[in-house]
């Protein structure tokens, strides 16, 4: 079955913040998105700047930046004068601790609000902030330390106990580590809150230029080990046009981005965009949980919804009647990320919500996102939408050396003209592999899509996860967006296993909801329903069911690793791994 088109209403298209995608496309320069910011007084950029302060000076200090609500039912909200009266103690602390321009300071706690006058604090002192995900275990944190040359740790007691004591005095950069709880500090470390208390809630913002590093984020290391990748303040450029165009956010709204910030999008759309757009930004400190979820939806009235296809499809899971005690009504605008999202989750969230979730495609390489389904598009569940403004976008082979583009339909690698804001400046330490990202005119992405010819863009798989079976090229996403139409199935991912004959034979891992067993007839009826969807040379030769898939713990499939598994291969890195089940 092809998926319809959703239309858009012209009530829709009218109320959204790029009425005319087409024509915005062909307006657009960056010097657009540089005139939605201030810029520092005196010259220059910083993205705290643009995030807190220019609002305060503008009349909104009272308007909440932050509503924050605790895992145990506390709710806190933050207003944008708070907030910048904190960043700018955390700065003053930094300073009065030693710390200079250009330092390195990590974050590692939970999504408290402590987090988030860290990370803007930091980059209004014109340092440099790498947020890390506290259910990390000591290795990883450790690693990403030493990588990145941390100076400034910023955690909790107990994270600090468990994950950094034991190694502390390996890394030598490491020179001071800042305690959010309340309380004294373990020995060698600085309590934050006496320290926040005593110093000045005034810092004169530091004299940032566009080019000067502000973040360094580690990739998810679903291919592999998780490369640091340098950002600049001028990413602020892209954090403010795409959270209007791709996200529709509208000053006021109450916008909700469920991605931890130890991850990137949990910081270009959970800090960043969403403040330089003057939102209110809920944040959720507990983990995903259904009732809890449909119930922050309602009760917060939320009208933007940042997500992703893990939680989507967890959602589905759990089936529509569990959503049907809720009121959705406040919702206008739903957008997921970090996965390719299958056509069955996007008619679901129209369904369920009454509006569909708008697929948008990024890395953490790129710093924001690059191709979108808008607000006023239309969308074709399955694909991941079109290049957004500012952004040249192709789908490329590379020949004897040479690259070329490719014809519409056909399948090649994503790549993307250099020249927007928050491109990455390097990979940490990784100069060779960051040279090999650029190809004559083109930055290569690592994934591979097809464009229709209508210019819409589809995902089709990671490079490295491609199969070649008899002569096709089979994407995994395909293959798995067919199986999970089955009623039976909630997630499913799909890997090439070595054959004879056919060079390589698609094999697929399958979770199944709830009340449902694995048997071999469920199998057959499976593959079956596979085989009449995709065909005998696309359908998955074989099944096995697992009660859960390998994950990053930012919701990513693990493929890589199901494959080593499966070829009895060294597993790699897996320090994001999440849930494990061989
Ligand atoms: P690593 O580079 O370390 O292997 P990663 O690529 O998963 O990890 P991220 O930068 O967090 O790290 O993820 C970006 C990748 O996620 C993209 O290159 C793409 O493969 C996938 N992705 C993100 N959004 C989408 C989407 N909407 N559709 C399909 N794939 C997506
Ligand atoms: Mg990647």
């Amino acid at each position: 079955m092809a998926w319809a088109t959703i239309t858009k209403s012209a009530a829709d298209r009218a109320s959204a913040n790029m009425p005319d995608p087409e024509r915005t496309r062909a307006e657009f320069s960056w010097d657009d998105a540089r005139a939605m910011l201030d810029g520092l007084p005196g010259g220059g950029l910083n993205i705290a700047h643009e995030a807190l302060d220019r609002h305060v000076a503008a009349g909104h200090g009272d308007q909440i930046a932050i509503r924050w609500l605790g895992k145990d039912g506390t709710r806190r909200d933050l207003s944008y004068a708070s907030l910048a009266a904190d960043a700018a103690r955390f700065a003053n602390v930094l300073v009065s601790n030693g710390v200079k321009p250009g330092e390195r300071v990590y974050g590692l706690m939970g999504r408290v609000p402590e987090l988030y006058a860290a990370a803007l604090g930091t980059l209004k002192a014109g340092m440099t902030f790498t947020p890390l995900f506290a259910a990390f275990g000591p290795e990883p944190i450790k690693a990403r330390m030493e990588i990145g040359e941390g100076n400034v740790l910023v955690t909790t007691e107990s994270l600090y106990r468990k994950k950094v004591a034991a190694w502390r005095e390996e890394v030598p950069s490491l020179r001071l580590v800042l305690i959010v709880d309340d309380g004294d500090a373990p020995e060698g470390c600085v309590a934050l809150k006496p320290a926040m208390a005593a110093a000045s809630d005034k810092f004169d913002t530091a004299r940032t230029t566009e080019d000067d590093m502000a973040l360094i984020h580690f990739t998810s290391g679903t291919t592999g080990r998780p490369k640091g990748a340098v950002h600049v303040h001028g990413a602020v450029m892209s954090h403010v046009a795409t959270g209007r165009f791709a996200l529709d956010l509208k000053p006021g709204d109450i916008y909700w981005c469920t991605a931890d910030p130890g991850w990137v999008t949990g910081t270009s759309y959970g800090i960043i965009s969403p403040l330089v757009n003057r939102v209110t930004m809920i944040v959720d400190e507990a983990e995903f949980d259904l009732e809890r979820w449909y119930g922050i939806l309602q009760e917060e009235k939320v009208q933007v919804w940042y997500t992703a296809p893990t939680a989507i499809r967890m959602m589905m899971r759990a089936g529509k009647e569990a959503a049907e005690p809720f009121d959705f009504s406040s919702l206008r605008f739903m957008a997921s990320v970090g996965e390719p999202l299958n056509p069955e989750g996007v008619v679901w969230g129209k369904e369920v919500f009454g509006r569909p979730f708008h697929d948008n495609w990024w890395q953490t390489e790129t710093g924001g996102i690059m191709i979108a389904n808008t607000a006023a598009m239309d969308i074709r569940p399955g694909s991941m939408g079109m290049p957004l403004p500012g952004i040249k976008a192709g789908i490329v082979s590379r020949d004897d050396g040479g690259i070329e583009e490719c014809k519409p339909g056909e399948i090649g690698e994503l790549a993307l003209r250099p020249g927007w804001p928050s491109m990455m400046r390097a990979y940490l330490h990784e100069q060779a592999r960051y040279d090999k990202c650029f190809v004559g005119d083109w930055y290569l992405t690592g994934d591979l899509a097809m464009k229709d010819k209508d210019g819409y863009f589809w995902f089709v798989g990671r490079a490295d996860d491609l199969i070649k079976s008899s002569g096709h090229l089979i994407g995994p996403f395909e293959v798995e967006s067919a199986l999970i139409e089955h009623d039976a199935v909630a997630e499913a991912a799909v890997i090439g296993i070595p054959d004879e004959t056919a060079g390589e034979v698609v094999k697929a891992y399958v979770a199944l909801k709830p009340g449902f067993e694995p048997s071999e007839e469920l199998e057959r009826e499976i593959r079956g329903h596979a085989r009449k969807k995709l065909g005998p040379a696309v359908a998955p030769r074989e099944i096995v069911f697992r009660k859960q898939l390998p994950k990053t713990r930012s919701g990513k499939i693990m493929r890589r690793l199901l494959k080593a598994r499966e070829l009895g291969l060294p597993e790699g890195d897996i320090s994001t791994l999440e849930s494990d089940e061989k």
